[in-house]
């Protein structure tokens, strides 16, 4: 049985200010059915932490290295150092803005490991490779680079974005939805086993809000979401884990 999550990516949002949302989201699901976890930027872990109760924090993103000269940049002990659980690695928007490349993905996912962190793999096609229908071609290739060998379900998170549902409003039809899901199912299974491959949570992100997280949650091999923008608020957030703790209540 896969433990569902909701998670959260702030991205390069919020101050100390809104470290009130992520106390009332402790507050309301304190007894959560479902994991929680939220990934402000690093200038709030050490604070997110020390209230987030029941709520796990993350990173979203890391250095491949454990220290040395890399001005600016974070490593995942540093990250764990303040208390994080997880690391976001391979966003779209790290892919885009930074030219990351599945390799460099793997390095920080081997890094996070050795931190004790999960590794929340980002994975996802962009609008023209959707339209030219290759989409699982483009997700078959970033997961056989950016998941190292040693991924199982207690240091590894997948998530599904398809680039052009992020931040957009727009979103994948739950057939869409479930086809990719099911493909990377059936990848991880093949190359890791089916222990290992079956117990990797896989997470949808794309524009999911309270209106459309239910009708997600029940699509097969969907255990939760990567959510960017509705995850700012708690108010917009908390019905999205609801509704996963609904589905995790019914399956
Ligand atoms: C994300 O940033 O990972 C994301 C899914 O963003 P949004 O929910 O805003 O589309």
């Amino acid at each position: 049985m896969r433990r569902k999550l909701a998670a959260g990516n702030w991205k390069m949002n919020g101050g100390n200010a809104e470290l009130d949302d992520l106390r009332t989201i402790g507050e309301r699901h304190s007894a959560a059915a479902v994991d929680i976890l939220i990934c402000p930027p690093f200038t709030l872990i050490a604070a997110a932490a020390q209230i987030a109760g029941s709520i796990s924090i993350g990173g979203q993103n890391c250095h491949a290295a454990a220290s040395g000269a890399h001005t600016g940049d974070i490593s995942a002990q540093m990250l764990a150092d303040v208390g994080a659980s997880a690391v976001i690695l391979g966003h779209s928007e790290r892919r885009e803005d930074y030219s990351e490349t599945s390799d460099e993905v793997r390095a920080k996912a081997h890094a996070a490991h050795a931190a004790g962190l999960i590794a929340i793999i980002c994975v996802g096609e962009n609008l023209a490779q959707r339209e030219a229908q290759n989409t699982l071609d483009i997700i078959g290739g970033q997961l056989a680079t950016s998941v190292p060998d040693i991924a199982n379900g207690e240091n590894t998170v997948i998530a599904y974005e398809p680039c052009w549902a992020i931040g957009t409003g727009l979103t994948p039809t739950t057939d869409q939805i479930g086809g990719v899901h099911d493909f990377i199912r059936a990848r991880l299974e093949k190359r890791l086993g089916t222990g290992a491959g079956r117990s990797i949570r896989l997470l949808y992100g794309g524009s999911v809000k309270a209106g459309n997280a239910a009708e997600i949650f029940a699509v097969s091999n969907v255990d939760g979401a990567l959510v960017g923008g509705a995850s700012l608020k708690a108010n917009d957030f908390s019905p999205i884990i609801s509704a996963l703790e609904v589905s995790a209540n019914a399956s």
